[in-house]
């Protein structure tokens, strides 16, 4: 009867796949020995398109170039080949590539007329990373290269400012001992105890001295001096001179950068996100534009729209005579673009629209460009030098939930993206943080925020104070909740900043990294709080006029940017935002999967509704027996189980009919016109056995035995491993009146329903089945049941469906055989891991994380779906189930229902529906239409 199938598997042919991929690459590898790709005024060896070889900057800045003709300052991209050439070659380069770098250097020369090293006209340039993804602040940049003994009176002549001159090489010194004479070199000071750390102090020291707080106002003389301070103290911490030979800093700078792609930090960042660990960086080298010029000069950073609400206003910040690294480590409060960027820190400040209309002009020109060009929200870095606006940087913007909902809606309306994009341009996570806590505003309503900073990362968090990294990460181990407070943020915070529940930090603006990476993973975050007084020793912060001590109580709301004292009452979120119901509403024109909820009660079935789910896709009986109101029902179950005799078991049964059928009708009555789908009791027996000694003599009592008695049957129920002991079908098969009294509590429910106006079909779902004649077995009681209630309520129109789970491997196997006797398969993936891995799922805590841990198993496979095994399983099931019924109906009810990854593998294997519990819902409803709308995508490419 089964039928036989000779299919390729899933498995053979992925690692065809990834065989094939591999001797692809190779092939490229070998052909293009092209190491280099140059850009400049109106031109571009590359395109946008190839970033995994130029890296998300190298890319965009060739795009920029040479598709838009926007004005980017030339320079060339070393591709990530090299990279990865020079990780597998004991950090060595490829032969060609210093003769390459030398050629490329002298193109810029041609365009800029400048000399790389001359005394009298030099070229400088800056050296940056730049990976496939963007990694904000995880690798490194160095400016200014080209700045020597010789070079310096060139510069000076040309431009007529000693002071300009001076402070460039200072910030040179600082970046280029930090980055490449420390960090790369593999040197690894205390906390606090850095080159940068430590020239960073003597600049303070100097600021002090002069009385000024800013930079731009110490004075030429005085930062020259400074500046042989500086090398002094490079040297004699690091015990190496600076170097003062242009090309001894250019190849210190790029082997640098790409060592930084190995870094802590980076590493960190890379296993947060999921960023493979071999795709390598490229490095950018590029002509110096200088923001730092005096005050017709400036650099910013900006984004087409607004990353932390959506709004469609070009929104950034910039500052005048200053480099791009001052307004990203929030060292000075930058000034609005314009009135739409302005914020409680920056409000008085003027805005680059009214200081420099012209250059704002043909920025927000560029802007609209680049959005119409990319489709996208894009965070752009530029440098007016002098007047003249130069664009450094494009790249698709981060950007938190809230945003990427409000803007996924709008570029719909403005015909900028179809539905399918936008759908995409949501992950599951930001999503989820729609869907996050924020504080309950009845309780924010009556309290004062003790302080104020920027809202850098919405929604609310409430927790404990720590003062760094390591104990925010101890405290989420230990189950409860950081508030992550720092003077600043800085990359090696990443972490902490990841397990705490919120940051708050003393400096930094909008566009800090702090900011950028919040955003990004829609943790809130409060940043620029100024009034802090940290003291890191005493593990104290004051603000309000109050102390706080380590482990003391704060909340904070990240949407506003307030910070109160003690812990105020928090609310799931949600709940009445438009934004959100729209983008949902959008998801449903494009998904094809039907989304279910597991609810077993009412009330959960309610829920359920209101987020949007199509009917149950599993009512788990048992789940009457734990919680609210279970105690009456939960006592007649036991005793139930513990009968001596099938005449006592069939009084337990009848007793608890009522309580079943109040239960299942009104959730029935909940789902009004979507599917229930009802699974008989699947309860491991064992586990309802009472342990309470007093719980055991009231049942000993009611069941008309002695205690003696009652141990003995107890111990007659106890098994090894109750999860593949007597439960699901077996019940049925051994207990006939079971399956029997659940039918008729089922069939009564909807014939009532029924007859009060509520439409009911019941699909009766039987669990574990392994063989079709435990179907067939069930199948004859169920039907027995179904005409006992007609002619009892002579009901007419009463419709049903009997189905089965598939989470036994037999099952799944022989599923051609069970198809024939079930109207619907539903994966139960719990038990089908369960039992394909063999490993207890009660009962992994002890071995698994070492799994994880040692890379034998990439994800935990009861979260995320094993695509590879169970999945084969599931694949090989739906075809045989399918031959021998075409219209069977396919579902999934384990958790994995709700995870993303998994939804995307039902999609393709052609499900009807998945379920899952009912706050993922939301998330199941944007995965099932992501994969839907990816086929869309994927077909009018072709
Ligand atoms: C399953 O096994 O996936 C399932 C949904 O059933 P339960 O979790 O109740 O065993
Ligand atoms: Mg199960």
């Amino acid at each position: 009867m089964v039928k036989k199938t000779v299919k390729k598997t899933a498995a053979k042919t992925a690692a065809k796949k990834t065989v094939k991929k591999a001797a692809v690459k190779k092939a490229v590898l070998k052909k293009t020995a092209k190491y280099i790709y140059s850009f400049g005024a109106g031109r571009a060896e590359g395109n946008g398109k190839m970033k995994e070889l130029l890296g998300g900057k190298g890319a965009n800045l060739a795009e920029m170039a040479g598709q838009l003709k926007l004005p980017v300052p030339p320079g060339f991209t070393i591709t990530t080949e090299v990279c990865t050439y020079y990780w597998n070659n004991k950090r060595t380069y490829p032969k060609t590539l210093k003769a390459d770098v030398e050629a490329n250097l002298k193109k810029i020369e041609r365009e800029t007329k400048k000399v790389f090293g001359s005394a009298k006209n030099p070229l400088l340039v800056s050296v940056r990373s730049g990976a496939r993804a963007s990694m904000p602040g995880m690798m490194e940049t160095i400016l200014n290269i080209g700045l020597t003994e010789e070079t310096i009176p060139g510069m000076i002549a040309k431009t007529g400012d000693e002071r300009f001159v001076y402070d460039a090489y200072r910030r040179l010194i600082m970046m280029y001992s930090d980055v490449v004479m420390e960090k790369a070199a593999g040197i690894e000071p205390k906390d606090g105890e850095g080159i940068r750390k430590i020239l960073d102090g003597m600049l303070g020291d100097l600021k002090t001295k002069l009385g000024v707080t800013d930079d731009t106002h110490i004075p030429a003389d005085e930062l020259k001096k400074l500046c042989v301070e500086f090398k002094k103290t490079v040297k004699q911490v690091l015990k190496k001179d600076f170097p003062d030979d242009p090309m001894e800093q250019l190849w210190g700078a790029i082997g640098a950068v790409f060592a930084s792609w190995n870094g802590k930090r980076a590493i960190a960042y890379r296993n947060i996100e999921n960023i493979p660990h071999d795709w390598g960086t490229a490095v950018n080298v590029q002509t110096m534009v200088f923001g730092n010029m005096g005050d017709t000069s400036a650099t910013g950073v900006a984004f087409t729209r607004n990353p932390g609400n959506g709004d469609s206003h070009f929104y950034g910040e910039y500052l005048i005579n200053a480099q791009g690294e001052d307004v990203v480590a929030g060292i000075r409060t930058p000034s609005p673009m314009n009135k739409w960027s302005a914020n409680a820190h920056s409000a008085h400040l003027p805005t680059l629209e009214k200081v420099m209309p012209k250059v704002y002009k043909e920025l927000d020109a560029i802007q609209k460009k680049l959005e119409k060009h990319f489709h996208d929200m894009l965070d752009i870095e530029f440098t007016i030098e002098d007047q003249k606006l130069w664009m450094l940087q494009c790249r698709v913007g981060k950007r938190n939930g809230t945003a990427a909902v409000q803007m996924a809606l709008d570029m719909v309306k403005e015909r900028l993206i179809s539905k399918e994009e936008a759908v995409l341009r949501v992950t599951p996570a930001q999503l989820g943080e729609l869907l996050l806590p924020a504080i309950d505003p009845k309780a924010e309503a009556g309290v004062k925020p003790i302080a104020q900073g920027l809202p850098a990362g919405p929604g609310g968090a409430c927790g404990e104070i720590v003062f760094n990294s390591a104990d925010a990460i101890k405290l989420q181990e230990a189950g409860k909740k950081a508030i992550l407070v720092r003077e600043e943020t800085n990359p090696e915070d990443i972490e902490g900043m990841r397990a705490a529940a919120g940051i708050l930090t003393q400096r930094g603006g909008m566009t800090s990294h702090a900011a950028l990476v919040a955003r990004g993973w829609g943790k809130c975050c409060i940043v620029g709080c100024g009034e802090l007084e940290i003291n890191l020793e005493a593990k104290t912060v004051k603000m309000g006029g109050k102390t706080f001590k380590e482990g003391d109580a704060l909340t904070l709301n990240g949407t506003k940017g307030y910070v109160y004292d003690g812990a105020l009452k928090m609310l799931t979120a949600g709940e009445g935002n438009k934004n959100l119901m729209h983008f949902l509403a959008l998801c449903d024109k494009v998904r094809v999967l039907k989304v279910r909820a597991n609810a077993d009660t009412e009330e959960d079935a309610i829920n359920a509704r209101k987020f949007g789910a199509e009917g149950i896709g599993l009512f788990r009986i048992e789940h009457m027996f734990y919680g609210k109101n279970s105690e009456k029902p939960l006592f007649i179950l036991r005793k139930m189980i513990l009968s001596g005799n099938e005449a006592e078991r069939k009084a337990a049964v009848e007793e608890l009919f009522p309580y079943m059928k109040k239960e299942i009708k009104a959730t029935m009555k909940a789902m009004a016109g979507y599917g229930v789908t009802v699974r008989l009791m699947d309860p491991p027996l064992h586990e309802f056995v009472p342990t309470l000694p007093s719980k055991q003599a009231e049942l000993a009592e009611a069941l008309g035995i002695t205690l003696d008695v009652f141990k003995e049957r107890a111990a007659g129920l106890h098994e090894v491993n109750p999860m593949m002991g007597h439960r699901g079908i077996r019940l049925g098969v051994t207990y006939p009146e079971i399956t029997t009294m659940q039918s008729r509590a089922i069939f009564e429910a909807a014939a009532e329903l029924i007859q009060e106006g509520v439409k009911a079909e019941p699909e009766v779902m039987i669990p574990l089945t392994c063989d079709v004649n435990e179907i067939i077995t069930q199948k004859k009681l169920i039907r027995a049941a179904y005409d006992e209630v007609v002619a009892k309520t002579k009901v007419k129109k009463l419709h049903f469906s009997v189905g089965t789970m598939i989470e036994i491997p037999r099952a799944a196997v022989l599923a051609y055989e069970v198809a024939q006797e079930a109207d619907f398969f539903s994966f139960g993936t719990n038990d089908l891991t369960q039992m394909t891995f063999g490993f207890s799922r009660d009962d992994i805590g002890a071995f698994l994380p070492e799994y994880l841990k040692q890379g034998i198993l990439e994800a935990d496979p009861f979260q995320t779906l094993d695509q590879r095994g169970v999945g084969m399983l599931i694949e090989h099931a739906v075809t045989e189930g399918r031959d021998a019924k075409p219209n069977l109906k396919v579902g999934i009810c384990g958790e994995h229902g709700g995870d993303p990854a998994s939804v995307e593998f039902c999609h393709r294997e052609g499900f009807t529906y998945v379920s899952c519990s009912a706050f993922r819902v939301p998330i199941a409803r944007l995965a099932a239409a992501q994969a839907a709308a990816k086929d869309v995508l994927a077909y009018k490419r072709k």
